[in-house]
């Protein structure tokens, strides 16, 4: 099997029927940059900030987060990065920040909602990315953005620091793109304006299937109990992607899912045209999506939404016969 990904490293990740799908990877790690060339992605979809907290006992210096940026565009060789600011709380804990104990950290204290309390700490990050990437295109995502009312919060802090640098006569990008993750089901009902307003969208598929079907991503006895492509999600992912596109704003998703092949051709047939993921899953993604048409996915999964019926039987039939499982 990996031979046969190796084989098609360089060719599109393109359907039979001429749907091109860019495929990402998912980052946290300088070391995990190689992986970008090594494996054939357009970019890094989701680059993990809070790794480099995660990994130190203290908090990490502004000038120690720029350096960061800095080689993470290095290694990127101008492919696109797309850095996730601080996401922190529930999962993901600093050893060295006081926090309330919580009866329910996955629906507490979290991501951006730590980075609007503690302006502090995301004007700090604002800075290191804008100092970091200099004059090169910089894209900044936030975490877990629940309220519309958050992401422009977050947005004037990143664009309040764009300008203040700038004045300050550092040498700040003119290519500046702010966008948010689609994590919570409230957000996809955030107003028209709200959809246009954002730079991009990527749909964080871990936590909001959990919110979705208010089953815990971290709980063995319930994660694997609802399916990513059961109808009822699948229409909500479809309706969604179809507010980002009446807007025209790019939309990507960029959980653990699009790594598997059955999942990655689904989203693809609901109308994702960028995936995110661990750079081991892109051979076997860019394998399916070359071995199936999308039309016939695509009739699959509208069958499957309308009648309430799970699509990955008739999916993983497809695959089989494509020989691509
Ligand atoms: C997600 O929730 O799908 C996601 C990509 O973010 P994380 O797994 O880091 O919460
Ligand atoms: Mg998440």
């Amino acid at each position: 099997a990996e031979a046969r990904y190796r084989e098609i490293r360089g060719q599109p990740a393109e359907t039979r029927d001429g749907a091109h799908v860019a495929l990402h990877i998912n980052a946290g790690l300088l070391s995990d940059m190689p992986n970008l060339h090594d494996v054939g992605a357009a970019g890094v979809g989701l680059y993990r900030t809070e790794l480099q907290f995660l990994t130190r006992p203290t908090l990490p210096r502004r000038a120690d987060q720029a350096a960061l940026y800095g080689r993470v565009l290095d290694a990127a060789r101008g492919a696109p990065v797309v850095f996730r600011t601080l996401d922190i709380g529930s999962d993901k804990v600093l050893p060295y920040m006081r926090r309330p104990l919580e009866e329910n950290p996955a629906l507490g204290w979290r991501a951006i909602r730590v980075g609007l309390d503690k302006p502090f700490a995301l004007k700090m990050q604002a800075q290191a990315l804008l100092r970091g990437a200099g004059a090169r295109p910089l894209r900044v995502m936030f975490p877990f953005i629940a309220a519309e009312s958050e992401f422009y919060a977050a947005r004037d802090i990143v664009t309040e620091t764009h300008a203040r640098l700038q004045k300050l006569g550092y040498t700040v990008t003119d290519d500046l793109k702010v966008g948010a993750m689609l994590e919570t089901p409230s957000l996809a009902y955030a107003s028209d304006s709200f959809f246009s307003d954002v730079d991009f969208l990527s749909v964080g598929g871990n936590d909001l299937l959990q919110f979705f079907f208010a089953a815990d991503r971290g709980n063995e006895r319930v994660r694997r109990r609802y399916d990513t492509l059961s109808a009822s999600y699948l229409g909500f992912l479809r309706a969604i992607i179809a507010r980002a596109d009446a807007a025209g704003t790019p939309i990507s998703f960029c959980g653990e899912a699009a790594g598997r092949a059955e999942e990655a051709v689904a989203l693809a047939a609901i109308g994702f045209r960028a995936l995110s993921m661990r750079p081991a899953s892109i051979g076997r993604v860019k394998f399916a999506l070359r071995a199936v048409e999308l039309q016939a996915a695509r009739s699959i999964v509208d069958e499957a939404i309308a009648g309430g019926a799970a699509a990955r039987p008739a999916i993983r039939a497809m695959l089989a016969r494509a020989g691509a499982l």
